[in-house]
C-alpha cells in the first residue's frame, strides 16, 4: 500500500489568507470599509503571546486593522469586561477575541458570553454555539471550520461517510462533530470515557483527534484509506534537549495505513489563524448588511 497523501494545511491557509485579502481591498474600494479585528492578552503566558503576535501580524498583512489589549496578570473580571463592552461598541472593531487561557480570578465563561455575538470571531459565545447546532448561520470557531475547509477541499461531498471525532471541548470537538452532522456524516464523538476507543477510530472514514495527548492515535486504530484530520499540539522532548511539535496521531504509524493525513506542523495549526480572519470578515460585512463572501 502506498503512503497517505498530506493535506497541506499551510499552503491551503496561505490561499485563503489572500482570498481573504483581496475581499478586504475590495470592500475598502466599493464600501468604504476596512475590517477590525481586537484581541485581548490577559498575563504573560509565553504560548498565547506567540499566538497574539501572529494574529496582529497576519490581520495587518490582510489590510484589516488589528488592535491589541495587553493586561497585566492581575487584572480584574471587572476591568477585563469593561474593557469587552467598550470594544463591544466601538464601530471600528468588528471582531473580538480574548485569547484564552485566562488568569483564574476571571470566570472566563462570563468573559465570552460579554462579547457581542456578532463580533464573536472565535464563535465561542452560547448564541453561536446555538445557532450553529440547529444549523442556523453562526460565525463558527476557527479551528473546526478550519479542519472542515479542508476535508471539503480533499473529499468534496461528506455526505454519508463515517467520522469519528476524539475529543469534546467546546473549542474544537463538539462544534466539528456539528459541522460534520451538518455535512450529512454520520458522527461519532469519543472522549476519555469512551469503551474500546481504537475499535470505535476503526469504523472512521474520517478520523479527527483532538485530544492533547501525543501520538495517542496509532496506526493500527486507522481503517485503510481512512482521511485522519489531526488537530493535537503537543510540546515533546526531542534531539539534544530541543522540543518539538507532535500531534495526537502517531504520523510515521499513520502515514502507511491512511488514506490522507495532516501533518503537525504544517496541518490545521496555520488554519486557525486564517479562519479567524475570514471571519473577521464575515463579521464586517455582516454589520453593514453586505453578503459575506464565500
Ligand atoms: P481539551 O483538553 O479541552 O479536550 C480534550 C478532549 O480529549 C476531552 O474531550 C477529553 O475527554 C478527550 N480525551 C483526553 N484524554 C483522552 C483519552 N485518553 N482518550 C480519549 N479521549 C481523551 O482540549 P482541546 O479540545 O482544547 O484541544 C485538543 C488538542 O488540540 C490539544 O492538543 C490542543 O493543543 C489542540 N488545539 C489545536 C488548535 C490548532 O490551532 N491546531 C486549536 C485548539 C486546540 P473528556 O471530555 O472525557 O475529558
Amino acid at each position: 500500500m502506498t503512503d497517505a497523501s498530506i493535506i497541506d494545511g499551510k499552503a491551503f491557509a496561505a490561499r485563503l489568507r489572500e482570498r481573504v485579502g483581496q475581499e478586504v481591498a475590495r470592500l475598502k474600494d466599493d464600501a468604504g470599509l476596512t475590517p477590525g479585528l481586537a484581541v485581548v492578552l490577559v498575563g504573560e503566558d509565553p504560548a498565547s503571546q506567540v499566538y497574539v503576535r501572529n494574529k496582529g501580524k497576519q490581520t495587518l498583512e490582510a489590510g484589516m486593522q488589528s488592535f491589541e489589549h495587553r493586561l497585566s496578570e492581575s487584572t480584574t473580571q471587572e476591568e477585563l469586561l469593561d474593557l469587552v463592552e467598550t470594544l463591544n461598541a466601538d464601530p471600528e472593531v468588528h471582531g473580538i477575541l480574548v485569547q484564552l487561557p485566562l488568569p483564574e480570578q476571571i470566570d472566563s465563561a462570563a468573559v465570552l458570553d460579554t462579547i457581542d455575538p456578532t463580533k464573536d470571531v472565535d464563535g465561542f459565545h452560547v448564541i453561536n454555539a446555538g445557532r450553529l447546532a440547529t444549523g442556523q448561520d453562526a460565525l463558527v470557531p476557527c479551528t473546526p471550520l478550519g479542519c472542515l475547509m479542508l476535508l471539503r477541499h480533499h473529499l468534496g461531498d461528506l455526505s454519508g461517510q463515517r467520522a469519528v471525532v476524539v475529543g469534546r471541548s467546546n473549542i474544537v470537538g463538539k462544534p466539528l462533530a456539528q459541522l460534520l452532522l451538518g455535512e450529512s456524516c454520520t458522527v461519532t464523538i469519543a472522549h476519555s470515557r469512551t469503551r474500546d476507543l481504537p475499535a470505535e477510530c476503526r469504523n472512521a472514514d474520517i478520523l479527527v483527534a483532538a485530544v492533547g495527548r501525543p501520538k495517542m492515535v496509532k496506526g493500527d486504530w486507522i481503517k485503510p484509506g481512512a482521511t485522519v484530520i489531526d488537530v493535537g499540539i503537543n510540546r515533546v522532548e526531542g534531539e539534544e534537549g530541543k522540543t518539538r511539535l507532535v500531534g495526537d496521531v502517531d504520523f510515521d504509524e499513520a502515514v502507511k495505513v491512511a488514506g490522507a493525513i495532516t501533518p503537525v506542523p504544517g496541518g490545521i495549526g496555520p488554519m486557525t489563524i486564517a479562519c479567524l480572519l475570514a471571519n473577521t470578515l464575515t463579521a464586517a460585512c455582516r454589520a453593514r448588511g453586505l453578503p459575506a463572501p464565500d
